[in-house]
This record gives structure tokens, sequence and C-alpha cells, in this order.
């Protein structure tokens, strides 16, 4: 009893001692935590070095971009092929992902060899083989006529500017094919395929790291970075922890000098430096009693799979004994212990290396997330991980202890890289399609200038059908003389009063107009709502609700007994028959109260001025809010002669010849036309660039069939064909996760001046996430990005197509006065045009590229809509002093 407690004893002793004397002897494979940390920081300087543009060149570990946005987040579906080069066997595989809860990814692979005389050989011969194999997996999978999409696992170091081009920057491990490095290999990948005759459908590849590392992150929208940090080291920064093995090791290698860390750190290595190990303890007599066999002494008789069967804990040491008796060297109890033991420390040694470079990784999250805590999940595959008995474990307690404030979550990537190859071509794929499909949506908006000029030339004829009397009729554009027959001459004088009806608000204003050495014009004015009750109730309602709006102001600047002649800007299509005479062809924009389509509004407003009985007005003029516009800048700057209005709605003006202008009497001098152009397109002419989007928008409207090119390009309506665009990707899935929210469907969340804002460039991503958040729409990274390029196109349409119409306007001018160079200026109001961040250069170059002949000078209008009311009262009141004189 107490012989056998005794040799136990003994036994116990001399295994301590036995290991003891190992640790010693590998003392400098094993590191302490503060060595580790060291290595960590080493590492995050040197992701640093790789990130930064200029030290880029230059760094070991070279960070490269992947171009992989997106995590996979479910909604990947498809039948995909993966090649996975670049590990221990080469392997296809075929993998359909489909929304199955249960069993959401199905895979069927084989391995083929890659015999060593094709991976030393040409480059092409690789590429032959791996299509040849790819050939034969097609056959055998019976899908030969089918086209599916590649992705491409290719675990070297590869630069990538975009996801489908990767260009190898050199071999590591044992592969040493000529003629790749520094080439494409998807090309050279794709051009082997083809030869073969084998049919794929897109391409993509994507890089993982060395040792199948993938860090999967909770935040959606980042760059995935393959750091390649199997270079660590290469430029020295690990030679004090380097051991003569690892040496021995790196210069008996293909790449002496490369891939340092990887050398030290991953499986590939591992079985070989515990033969070195062996070898040199063996022939200090250390171990086997100094016996070295030719089998111990050949390179490869040591595998990482042998290191990991020795370290299992209850069978290890037999394992030990068979590996060893296998090799010839006689083992005994003893020195299966002891290799046992040489063994542990090298795997050891790999798991702490590699969590001082997750270490390092994860610290920089935590940094840039600047959490106090970082929550996140490490992504793991490798043979090594998986298989090995401690390696897991030993991993994740080294990185907790390097990392102490962080819950990091050790998820195993299951089927390998290969399934990651899938998903993540899952993920290109459904990236690619989707960016196609939306291109394909946005391309319907992208009009040439071929379109452009068509349009111009189509306005150009929808122009003289409005002018000519036997046309005039059944026109769309329907060229309205507003017997307005100058533009102000600076003479003006008086006070007037003016209203502006038609736009966002309701508004009556004073306007003092001096001329002379005082020349000057000051305005009062009052804004009043009008209730959308109002805005289409009856037509009485309406205007004495006008009129209630003016006695209001009235009191407002104590001037009720004046009796003050009166401008009333009513932007809506109205046939004029004199300068104060307008019946409304139709009302447009959110007006529909009763009873005044076919009227004339100067009488309807003289009513309710009479039903008031409070005050009296004379009203000299009707006015459109182009030709105020217009007549306000023509009073700063002669040369103009034209108005446009881009707001709300979308109109425009100009100096017409009274003889070209049929439906009014006389051929002498010019007349202002209000081209009611928003009209333009209602008898189908613009039925060829309408979108669906542009139909949906109408079918929603108040007046539906009209106003259609008013409905492409007007303040109102922009941001509602957003919505119709946004609504129908979000149904084809490729927005917001396919949920069309409550907000979504609802008509006018889509303000114009959101647009103004996403389309801003000094905005970042995220406040335009931001900007979606406060409207209601939840979005991820890449959302914002489309809603983005949506408002883009939206708008840049609009001012292009506006441009297009004002360029049949000048080009008409300037032949009306046979000119072949005109100099013209534009008055311009509106907030689309005011405030829109690129409507005004788009619609201005667009004009000057349509109308080559004319050199148009853009002025924008203060106040058109008021003092423009007023100035044409003034002229309105001088003409009639000159006709009372001449009667
Ligand atoms: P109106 O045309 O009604 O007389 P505005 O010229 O002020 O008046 O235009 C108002 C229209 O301008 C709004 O209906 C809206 O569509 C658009 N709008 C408002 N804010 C912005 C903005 N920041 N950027 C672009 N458009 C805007
Ligand atoms: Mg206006």
């Amino acid at each position: 009893m107490i012989a056998a407690q005794l040799l136990a004893y003994y036994f116990t002793e001399l295994k301590d001692d036995q290991l003891k004397k190992i640790d010693k002897y590998l003392y400098s494979m094993r590191f302490s935590d503060d060595t580790l940390k060291d290595i960590m920081n080493r590492f995050r300087r040197e992701m640093e070095n790789g990130l930064g543009r200029d030290t880029n060149p230059t760094a070991t570990v070279k960070m490269l971009p992947t171009f992989v946005r997106s995590i996979p987040d479910g909604s990947e579906k498809g039948d995909f092929i993966a090649l996975d080069l670049g590990g221990s066997n080469f392997r296809i595989l075929r993998v359909k992902v489909t929304q199955d809860k249960k069993q959401p990814v199905q895979m069927e692979s084989q391995v083929y060899d890659t015999p060593d005389d094709i991976i030393h050989g040409s480059g092409s011969r690789l590429f032959d083989h791996v299509a040849d194999c790819l050939s034969d997996f097609m056959e055998k999978q019976k899908i030969k006529d089918k086209k599916l999409p590649v992705g491409f696992t290719f675990s070297f170091p590869c630069a990538q500017s975009k996801l489908d081009e990767a260009v190898l920057l050199t071999w590591t491990k044992k592969f040493k094919a000529s003629g790749v490095e520094g080439m494409d290999v998807v090309k050279l990948l794709n051009k082997a395929i083809k030869k073969r005759g084998v049919r794929t459908g897109t391409n993509a590849s994507y890089m993982e790291e060395l040792r199948h590392i993938d860090l999967v992150e909770g935040d959606e929208g980042r760059m995935c970075i393959n750091t390649e940090w199997g270079a660590f080291g290469d430029n020295g920064s690990l030679e004090d922890i380097r051991t003569e093995f690892d040496r021995e090791i790196d210069r008996g290698s293909i790449n002496p000098g490369k891939q340092l860390f990887e050398k030290m750190a991953s499986g590939m290595y591992m079985g070989e430096l515990v033969r070195l190990i062996l070898v040199k303890m063996a022939k200090e007599g250390l171990l086997f009693e100094g016996r070295i066999t030719p089998e111990l002494l050949t390179k490869g008789k040591i595998e990482t799979k042998h290191v990991s069967a020795i370290e299992k804990t209850k069978e290890g040491l037999k394992k030990c004994m068979e590996i060893l008796t296998r090799l010839g060297v006689e083992p005994s109890d003893e020195d299966c212990l002891a290799v046992q033991h040489v063994c542990t420390i090298v795997s050891f040694r790999s798991a702490n290396l590699i969590a001082s470079t997750l270490g390092g990784i994860l610290a920089r999250l935590k940094e840039n997330k600047g959490v106090a805590r970082l929550r996140t999940t490490v992504g793991i595959d490798g043979s090594l991980y998986k298989m090995h008995p401690q390696y897991a474990r030993r991993l994740h307690k080294t990185v907790r202890r390097l990392i102490p404030d962080s819950d990091v979550r050790f998820l195993l990537s299951e089927s390998g890289s290969a399934k990651g190859a899938a998903m993540v071509t899952a993920v290109a794929y459904r990236l690619t399609e989707q960016a196609r499909q939306i291109q394909q949506t946005m391309a319907e908006f992208r009009l040439s200038k071929a379109q452009l000029l068509e349009v111009k030339k189509r306005m150009r004829v929808e122009i003289e059908r409005g002018l000519k009397k036997e046309t005039h009729k059944e026109a769309t554009v329907k060229m309205l003389p507003t017997f307005v027959r100058s533009t102000p001459d600076g003479t003006e004088n008086g006070d007037f009063l003016a209203l502006d009806l038609g736009g966002t608000n309701f508004r009556v204003l004073l306007v003092k107009i001096r001329s002379g050495k005082r020349r000057s014009v000051e305005m009062h004015n009052k804004i009043y709502a009008i209730p959308i009750e109002v805005m289409q109730g009856t037509g009485e309602e309406l205007f004495d609700h006008i009129v209630h709006c003016i006695s209001d102001f009235l009191d407002y600047m104590g001037m009720k007994s004046a009796r003050l002649p009166l401008g009333f800007t009513f932007s809506f299509p109205c046939h004029q028959t004199s300068l104060d005479a307008g019946i409304l062809v139709t009302w447009t924009k959110g007006f529909k109260a009763t009873d005044c389509e076919g009227e004339d509004v100067v009488e309807l407003l003289r009513d309710a001025i009479k039903r008031k009985e409070e005050f009296e007005l004379d009203v000299v003029a009707i006015v459109n809010d182009t030709v105020g516009t217009m007549m306000t800048c023509a009073y700063e700057e002669p040369t103009c002669e034209v108005g446009l209005i881009a707001g709300t709605g979308s109109n425009a003006c100009y100096m017409e010849e009274t003889k070209n202008i049929e439906i009014v009497e006389g051929n002498e001098g010019r007349m202002c036309v209000n081209m009611e152009w928003g009209a333009f397109g209602d008898n189908g002419c613009l039925d060829d660039i309408r979108t669906q989007y542009d139909q949906a928008v109408d079918e929603n409207s108040l007046n539906e069939g009209k106003q259609r090119y008013e409905k492409m390009c007007s303040g109102m309506y922009l941001g509602e064909i957003v919505r119709q665009i946004l609504i129908d990707l979000t149904k084809r899935g490729y927005l917001f996760r396919g949920q069309i929210s409550e907000t979504l469907k609802t008509r006018g969340i889509f303000e114009t001046k959101f647009l103004s804002q996403i389309e801003s460039d000094r905005l970042a991503l995220l406040q335009v996430r931001a900007i979606l958040q406060q409207l209601g729409l939840d979005s991820t990274c890449d959302d914002s990005i489309i809603v983005k390029e949506v408002c883009g196109t939206v708008s840049r349409r609009a001012a292009q197509i506006c441009g297009a119409g004002m360029a049949a306007v000048v080009d008409k001018i300037r032949e009306n006065r046979g000119l072949d160079h005109l100099d013209i200026t534009v008055g311009v109001d509106g907030t689309l045009y005011k405030l829109h961040p690129h409507f005004s250069r788009i619609f201005q170059q667009t004009v000057k590229e349509l109308a080559t002949k004319c050199d148009v000078n853009f002025l924008l209008s203060e106040d058109g809509s008021g003092k423009g009311a007023a100035l044409i009262t003034a002229v309105g009141c001088r003409q009639r002093e000159l006709e009372a004189q001449q009667h």
C-alpha cells in the first residue's frame, strides 16, 4: 500500500519534473499576458498602417477592403456554386439558400485533388484544372445547363477594387503557380471557365482571413476588411518572439521571409513545428534516448491533426504512443508525456497569438464604437479551431483576458469557408441584382440629350397649337393672353393693393411704388391661411374668405376708407379678354372650390366685396404669378422678357409678338402670354417618357389626367414621385427590408423640402438616415444610399425637362425676332428653384445645352406675386388713363 503510494508520488514528481524541464526548454514559446498585450498593441499599429492611405503601400498587414458591405441579412435566396481554393483541399459546393427556417442552407460538395505539379505549375494550368473540376461537378449535379452564380473563395491576399475583381498580391501557403501574381484571379477563372464551355452567372469573389476568422459585426453597412494578418511580422516586428524553429520553418518554405505570423500561428505549420522541436530534443538526447529515424527527419510526417489527437485528454497519450511508434522512435511513457507537453506548448502559443491579434481587432472595434463595453460576435472557422480539443477554449479565455470589458460571443461558422463563400456570393448576388434592378428603375428617369431635345421640340409644337386660332381650343398648352403689353419703364407711381392667391399661402399686400429720383418699391404684407375646407368648398365661401382677409388687412393698416387700385395675382389658368377679366379654365394644385371654373374670377371677387359692404376696391388687373415674376425682374432688368415659376407648380410666360397670338386682335407690338405649360403632355405627347410612378402620382391627385408636365417637375409632386418609387422598391424587396410602413403609404409625407435636405452635398449618410427616421422610415445605411439616389434622379429629371421647356421658349423668341443670337433674361421665382441644392444648376445647364443660340441670364425675383401685381396694376392704370384721354 505504502509502496504503491510512494511509487505514485514518485511518478507525479517525475512527471512534474519532466514537464518543467520542457517548459524551460521551450520558454521562448510561452508568453506572459504582458507579452501578449504587447503583441496586441504591435498588431494594432500594423492595422493602422494598413488602413492609412500613406502607410498602406509599405504596410505588412494590408487591411484589404473586400467590398462586402452587408452581412447576410437573411433575405438571401438562390442556388449557388462556391469554389473554395486555398485551404487544404480544393472543394466545389452547390449551396441552396432558402428562407426555410429549419434548413436555410443545403449543401452538396465534392473535394478535388490538386496535385503538387499543378499547384506549382503555370497559372493557366491551375485555373484550367479548376474549370475542369467545376465542369465535372456541374455534370454530376446535372446543372450543366443552369446559369448559377459562382462564388470564389480564394484565400490568398488579393487587392480588390470591386466585388468581382481580385488581384493576387502574392501566393501564400503551399501555392506557387506562375503567372498569377499581379493578375485578376476572377478574370483568370472566368477565362478558364469560358474556355471549358461552362456557363456561369454573376461572378463574385471575396477574401477571408487566412485562418478563416471572420469578424462579424452587429452593425450593418460596414465594409468587411480582410486584414491579411498572416503577414504580420514580415517587417521584423515579431523578431523577438520568433524562435529558431520558426526560422527553420520559414527557411524551408516556398515563400521565405513572408507570412511570418501565419507560420507561427496557423494550423498548417503546427505539426511541422512540433516535429522540428522533437528532432532537436532527440539530437540533444532529451527524447527517445537520442534515437533519430528517417521518418522523424521527414518534412510533413507530423501533421496538425496529430497534434490535436495527442492533446486529447483521455486517449491523448495512447495516440501519442501510436504516432511516435509509427515514426520508429520507440518511445517510452515518459517520451509520450513529454511530446504531449511539447504539443500543448506549440498549440497554446498559436491560440495565444491568434488571441492577441483578434484582441487587437476587438480593441479597435471597441474604440471605433466608443463604447465602454464591447458586445460583439466573432465568427470563426478553420479546422484547428474546430477539431483541436483545447484550442477554442484557450483562445476564448485569452481574448477575454486581453479585452476585459467585453461580451464576446464566438460563433462557429459551421460549414466552413465554402458556405461563407456561398453566403457572400448570395449577398453579393443579391446586392448586384438589387443594384441592377434599382438602376433599371432609375434608368427610365435618366433622359438622354436626344430625349430632352425631343421634349423641347414637342413643347414648341404645343406652343404653336396654343397660339393658333384653329387649334387653340383643344390645345393643352393654352398660351393665354394676359393683356400685359409692356414691361415697366420706371415711371410707375402710386399706392396699390395686391392679392396673391394660388401658392402655398394667401397674402394681402400694400405696395408703394415711387418713380423718378425717389424710385423705390415699399411693401407691407400679411399672410393668411386658407383652410383646406375653404380651398375645396364652394366658390362663394372661398371669395368671402378672401374678402374677409382683405378687410382684416385694411384694418391692420388703418386704411379702410382708401379706395386703392388692386392687382389680383391668381396663379391658375385663366382666359383673359382684358387686363381685368379672367375666366378660370381649371383649378390646379390643391384647389377645387365649386362654381368657379368657367367664371370670371374678377367678377367673383367684386361680388364678394359687394356682399361684405365694408369697403370699395378698384380691381384693375388679374395677374398670373409668372407674369408678376417677369414684371418684377423687368423693373430691375429691362432685358427680362420671360417669367418662370418653379414652386408648388410649374409655369412660364414670355413676351410674344401680338400678331402670333391669333385669338387676340391686333398685330402691333407684343403681349405677355401665360403659357400654362404645366398642362403640357395632357394630350399624351409625353407618354413615352412618363413612368409608372408618374402615372401613380397622377392617379392619386385631385386632377387626374391633367397637368402632366407639372406633375413631373414641380414641388408639389416631386416628393410624391419619390414616394411611389420607394413603395415599389420596397414591394420588390430592395428597400426597408421589404416592409411598407404606414408612413410610406401616407400621401404627401415626402415633402419636396426633404428632397432638398437629402440631396444636400454637405449631408453625411447618417444624417440622411436621421431625416428618414424623422419621417418614420426606419432605414439601414444601404437604404439611405438608395433613397438619396432616387431623390437625386427624380429632381434631376425635373430640372432637365423644365430646362427643355425653357429652351423651346427662348428659341421661339429668338426666331420671332429673326435673330441668330439672342441675349435674354428670365425672371424666376419658386422655392424649388431657390432652395433645392441642384435644381437651378441642372435647369440652367440644360437650357444652355438645348438652346445653343441663346445666352440666357437668370434673375431671381423678389416677391414677384406682390410687387409684380402692383407693377401691372400701375401699368394698367396708366393704360386706362391713356385710353380715357384718347376717347
Ligand atoms: P408657391 O409656388 O406655392 O407660390 P413657393 O414658390 O414658395 O410657393 O413654393 C412652395 C413649394 O416649394 C412647396 O409646395 C414645396 O413643394 C416646395 N418647397 C418647399 N420647401 C422646399 C425646399 N426646401 N426645397 C425645395 N422645394 C421646397
Ligand atoms: Mg408663388
